[in-house]
């Protein structure tokens, strides 16, 4: 059996191999001679979807990453006002944006300058909050992921 573990992980990992029977073993590459568990090829095919699909990814990922000066992230827009008859000329958009600086928010997590690159335009904008769970206008987040 050869398992194999993501290129992703420099140091221990979840390991996957293909067994004889076209079932997929599972392992954990910390326990060498430890248990482990097998998938059918539709169950292992349903669960690799789920994961391209960013279903297990509860939200450690992208949270966990620092953002460094260079780095491109999303730059939420405000949008302009709703109008008396629900109308809104400019709804809130993701804008792609280069941090220009880093900040530690009191152990909030980080705050970071941004040179936000509208279509039509550039400016700055400093102090900025990471919000990865609503991505609220005002703040940054990592990109989303495309599949
Ligand atoms: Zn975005």
């Amino acid at each position: 059996m050869n398992f194999k573990k993501s290129s992703y992980s420099a140091i221990t990992c979840v390991t996957v191999a293909q067994l004889g029977d076209g079932t997929i073993g599972v392992r954990d590459s910390k326990v060498a001679d430890g248990p482990m568990l097998s998938f059918t090829a539709d169950e292992w095919a349903a669960f690799v979807a789920g994961v391209k699909n960013n279903e297990f990814d509860f939200g450690t990922s992208n949270m966990t990453q620092t953002p460094s000066v260079g780095r491109i992230c999303h730059y939420v827009s405000h949008g302009t006002p709703v109008q008396p008859d629900g109308s809104q000329t400019y709804t809130s958009v993701c804008r792609a944006a280069i941090v220009t600086e880093v900040s530690d928010n009191a152990g909030f997590g980080p705050v970071v300058g941004l040179c936000v690159l509208n279509p039509t335009g550039q400016f700055f904008n400093r102090g900025v909050e990471q919000d990865e769970r609503t991505k609220a206008g005002g703040t940054w987040h990592w990109p989303e992921r495309v599949s």
